[in-house]
């Protein structure tokens, strides 16, 4: 706020702060130097993963360096042949199709809608001949999970979810990250725990909880500080290559605290988005795709579409005035190499025919709305959108 009661731009990216209660935790920890999660019994990452397994209703939590990690040791854990077939979603994170290729399979992608989530006709098309699906709810969004379940279930394929921009979205009061073979959920800076890194599995899969436990670098018998089904553990040790993707004591101390706050950021960033969604709407020149009806989203951010007749240069131009007025807007598309953009996982060989998913990332933006932000600062931004859509196309 300005002295003269102005309310200047928001920073929308600085991340979640840390609650004070972390600090005497990490004293504690720095005087004593014990940062490895397998020197004492009890450490903070051992009990993190049981308040995760609690806070989730599942049998076992792995906490590891990220979530790109998670997905790896998933993919691993599912014991499929080498060059086995990934069916991911064309809408999501770089990081994503790059876990597939680290763990020698082959990621497929499938079309996704301009409501962002994954295009059931091209799944369907394209679920035979696939030994597994990593399904990445981007953004938070969830994808058809009934119809996903069904197909999957009916040609018994182990299903994946990439959580990690979903903690706290429910999908028929159901826990997103819980419906599939394994759930993995991040902790890295923009998510809504931030440890900076880090990152957790869940699963209620003995056998894969037990392999994930092992690869994520439980060497010798560290896995005896793992509760539960310790046979399965002697069956794999030794059995299996040591990824060494743990997480240290300090990143747990930083995400132990925020557990109890997710409730109530969930609560925040889904009416903070449906404030700036109802804005929006408003506006003859944009469009947010509404959820499907079973989801209980927990966004932290908004996606938003440029409807009608936009071209490249107005959307650019669209950009270029939110700037000016004081807000970060990205078309995912028109940002020169961004990682959400499929053409350029330039890593994977060149960029599939996936017309319906391009078309979309050409005219849909991403805003963050970090779940600290006060009604006036997202009217704000609501405000500054609404009228730089205004600016290029009234
Ligand atoms: C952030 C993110 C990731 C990667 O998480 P890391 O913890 O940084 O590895 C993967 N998928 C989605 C959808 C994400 O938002």
């Amino acid at each position: 706020m300005t002295p003269d009661g102005q309310i200047l731009a928001p920073n929308t990216y600085d991340a979640e702060p840390i609650p004070d209660a972390a600090r005497s935790e990490i004293e504690r920890l720095l005087s004593s130097g014990d940062l490895f999660r397998y020197t004492s019994e009890g450490s903070p990452v051992a009990l993190l993963e049981a308040e995760f397994a609690e806070l989730m209703g599942s049998r076992y939590a792995l906490a590891v360096a990220s979530c790109s990690a998670a997905l790896f040791l998933s993919l691993k854990a599912l014991d499929l042949p080498r060059g086995a077939r990934v069916l991911i979603p064309a809408f999501t994170f770089a990081a994503v199709p790059s876990a597939v290729v680290h763990a020698d399979m082959v990621p497929v992608l499938v079309e996704v809608g301009d409501n962002y989530r994954v295009d059931m006709v091209d799944f369907a098309a394209k679920l035979p001949g696939a030994d597994c699906v990593l399904i990445s709810h981007m953004r938070g969004h969830t994808s058809d999970m009934d119809a996903i379940m069904a197909l999957c279930d009916a040609a018994n394929i182990p299903v994946v979810e990439d959580a990690a921009h979903s903690l706290g979205t429910e999908w028929h009061g159901r826990k997103i990250g819980t419906i599939g073979k394994v759930g993995c959920f991040s902790f890295q800076s923009y998510k809504l725990v931030n440890a900076g890194e880090g990152g957790i599995l869940i699963t209620d899969d003995p056998e894969v909880a037990a392999r994930c436990v092992i690869m994520s670098g439980a060497y010798e018998s560290n896995w005896k500080k793992h509760p539960g089904m310790q046979n399965s553990y002697m069956l794999w040790q030794n059995k299996l290559p040591l990824y060494n993707m743990r997480m240290q004591n300090l990143s747990a101390a930083v995400i132990r605290p925020q557990l109890p706050e997710i409730a109530t950021r969930v609560a925040k960033g889904r009416a903070g988005h449906d404030r700036v969604a109802d804005r929006l709407n408003d506006c003859a020149f944009l469009t947010v795709p509404p959820a499907l009806a079973p989801e209980d989203r927990a966004p932290d951010s908004i996606q938003f579409n440029l409807s009608g007749d936009w071209t490249d240069a107005q959307a650019l131009k669209f950009q270029a005035r939110a700037k000016h007025r004081g807000v970060t807007v990205q078309v995912f598309g028109l940002s020169d190499g961004n990682a959400r953009a499929f053409w350029n996982w330039e890593f994977l060989g060149p960029a599939p025919d996936l017309p319906q998913t391009r078309a979309m990332l050409m005219r849909a933006c991403d805003v963050r709305l970090p779940t600290r932000l006060t009604g006036d600062e997202l009217d704000f931004i609501a405000e500054a959108v609404v009228s730089a859509a205004e600016d290029v196309m009234a």
